[in-house]
């Protein structure tokens, strides 16, 4: 994510902003023009305020061409919660915050982006409790992202994040991971097909057998020299949307130590290869491993950072070759 600025003062603003600190003007994200605009200034196309900006889950602006009170990014949305339950309403404003963020960076990746309520082939997102469905789980069929609101929830993510002996859960990869379900059935036909089974393994294999199969034995005790995660392992599908979720990871943090200006010179002869003169903006960046060199020396950093404030590292995986390339497969496809 950049750091954006203010369009009456140009003083630094960041992607949640509503208002700018230092001048006061109301302000709303243009996904079109991918900058701030100051909202009701009529000589603009879009100068209208998301409908949810009034409750506080979103600062987008709407098309004014377009007959709709919502923004692209709650377009999207076919089941929330209502307001009336405000345990359900303040776990679905961190779920937006997260879902807002993952649509900047499709939009930055030039996939396709359409509501299911119009087109059949579109997404949808429902944002379901224990009123909306019994036993409704987090998952992807056919366009449609269900995220249940307990995972909004930090200390029962916490709680299963360590049940399932994962490195890393969070909303934001929850997103990531569901919408490449997505995007697999959209980027593969008939004909390139066959390379995705070469990179990922044969997705034919009995999908629910597969799962179960996982639950019941866990990850092979190698998993970590082929995968980026042991649930990875349960089916090619699953490898995809956990390779898929991490591109974006990596795609993101760099475009943000990119649009910091950051750069690294460790001055021991021994960590050289740390040394990156100016990270790359990674949507512009032909190569992908000079995308994955520069996060090693970002991840690094970062970790060593969190380490000194007592935190768990913000970057919990060591990526072998083989995700290397698997990643490599993902950036060249949607290049
Ligand atoms: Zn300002
Ligand atoms: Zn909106
Ligand atoms: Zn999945």
């Amino acid at each position: 994510m950049k750091i954006f600025e203010c369009p009456n003062c140009k003083s630094p603003v960041f992607f949640e902003n509503t208002i700018c600190e230092n001048c006061n003007t109301s302000i709303g994200y243009n996904h079109y023009l991918d900058a701030f605009d100051i909202p009701n200034n009529n000589q603009d196309n879009f100068s209208k305020l998301c409908s949810n900006f009034n409750l506080g889950v979103c600062n987008w602006l709407v098309d004014n061409n377009v007959n709709t009170e919502f923004c692209l990014a709650c377009s999207l949305n076919r089941t929330v919660p209502n307001r009336s339950n405000t345990d359900h309403f303040n776990k679905w404003v961190k779920l937006e915050t997260a879902k807002h963020r993952l649509i900047y960076q499709l939009l930055k990746l030039k996939l396709p982006i359409k509501s299911k309520l119009q087109d059949e082939n579109g997404i949808a997102f429902d944002f379901l409790s224990e009123n909306n469905k019994e036993n409704a789980v987090t998952g992807h069929a056919d366009g449609v992202v269900t995220i249940i609101l307990t995972e909004a929830d930090s200390v029962q993510r916490e709680q299963l994040r360590k049940q399932m002996n994962e490195a890393y859960r969070t909303l934001l990869g929850h997103f990531r991971h569901e919408i490449g379900h997505y995007y697999w059935e959209l980027l593969f036909n008939d004909s390139n097909i066959e390379s995705f089974r070469q990179v990922f393994g044969d997705e034919r294999l009995d999908y629910s057998e597969a799962l179960e199969k996982h639950y019941k034995n866990g990850a092979p005790n190698n998993w970590n020299q082929n995968y980026i995660s042991e649930y990875a392992t349960s089916h090619p599908w699953e490898d995809w949307a956990e390779t898929w979720a991490h591109y974006l990871h990596l795609m993101d943090t760099l475009e943000t130590a990119s649009g910091f200006g950051m750069s690294f010179y460790p001055n021991k002869e021994y960590v050289k290869k740390l040394v990156i003169d100016t990270c790359p903006n990674p949507y512009f960046t032909e190569n992908f491993k000079d995308i994955f060199d520069a996060s090693i020396a970002l991840t690094c950093v970062a970790n060593s950072l969190n380490r000194s404030m007592g935190l768990p590292d913000i970057y919990p995986f060591i990526v072998p070759d083989k995700v290397i390339q698997k990643l490599t497969f993902i950036h060249n496809l949607l290049k």
